[in-house]
């Protein structure tokens, strides 16, 4: 019911000619996964020629930021029908480096969720915990804040063309995964706020990826439970054979 995707993050990694390199070198994996979908999530430099390669093919082109204006004097922003007009169908939003790194706040994913479903693009939207709420037991606390402030407003319907990814902070690029077991704990609990604030339809519907140091050699365990729809990963997407082997993840 819930069909499985699998992201590449690539963060501030690839040139243009690296990225159409590895797109057409997907494309034939990507031909044969009718199992899942698969995005790749490119810099904004590249992400127009990821996808012009990708066009007719099933490798779908995500963005990994956007502003929530349609234009307008924000030196360095790219708008959402900025993104639309380079080719991308899906953008992640909130993540935990965006959050960290430049203040991103509830509120603003919230703006930028709204401005992408507008512009017509699927919103990956992160949440997770850090170490410290973990470790103070915070964890579902935390959750629940992104969950409500960063989807404020949404209908049913928009909920039901989101992506979420829960992301524990502490997993991200550190080798440290979240066991099988505690990711889709998370992932109920998320579960759980969906169906309080948009109904238990959207929240069977709702597609929950885990992302964190998600490798070939874990994939297949995390894949494994009911609760987890799917992957985002950085680290092991930036290479055609470990991304290829995270698309082909073991299945039962
Ligand atoms: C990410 O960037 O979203 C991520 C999960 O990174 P990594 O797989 O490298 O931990």
């Amino acid at each position: 019911m819930r069909k499985p995707v699998i992201a590449g993050n690539w963060k501030m990694y690839k040139t243009i000619e690296e990225t159409v390199d590895f797109v057409e070198r997907i494309k034939p994996v990507a031909a044969q996964a009718s199992h899942c979908e698969v995005i790749v999530a490119p810099p904004f430099t590249a992400l127009a020629a990821a996808a012009a390669a990708a066009r007719g093919s099933k490798v779908l082109v995500s963005a990994q930021n956007c502003h929530w204006d349609k234009e307008g004097a924000h030196t360095g922003e790219v708008s959402t029908l900025m993104l639309r007009n380079a080719g991308c169908t899906h953008v992640i939003i909130g993540h935990s480096e965006r959050r960290q790194e430049w203040g991103e706040t509830d509120e603003q994913v919230n703006k930028k969720v709204k401005a992408a479903l507008a512009a017509g693009l699927t919103p990956i939207v992160c949440v997770g915990e850090t170490l410290a709420q973990r470790e103070i037991g915070e964890t579902e606390e935390n959750l629940e804040r992104q969950f409500v402030g960063g989807l404020a407003g949404l209908t049913p319907v928009d909920f039901s063309r989101i992506i979420i990814a829960y992301e524990p902070v502490w997993a991200i690029g550190t080798g440290r995964t979240a066991t099988p077991e505690m990711a889709a704990e998370a992932h109920h609990f998320l579960r759980g706020l969906a169906g309080r604030q948009f109904g238990e339809r959207e929240a069977q519907g709702i597609r929950i990826l885990y992302g964190g140091s998600v490798k070939p050699d874990n994939v297949g365990a995390l894949m494994a439970q009911e609760e987890i729809d799917g992957a985002l990963v950085g680290g092991a997407s930036l290479k055609v054979d470990s991304f290829t082997a995270l698309v082909n993840y073991p299945r039962g």
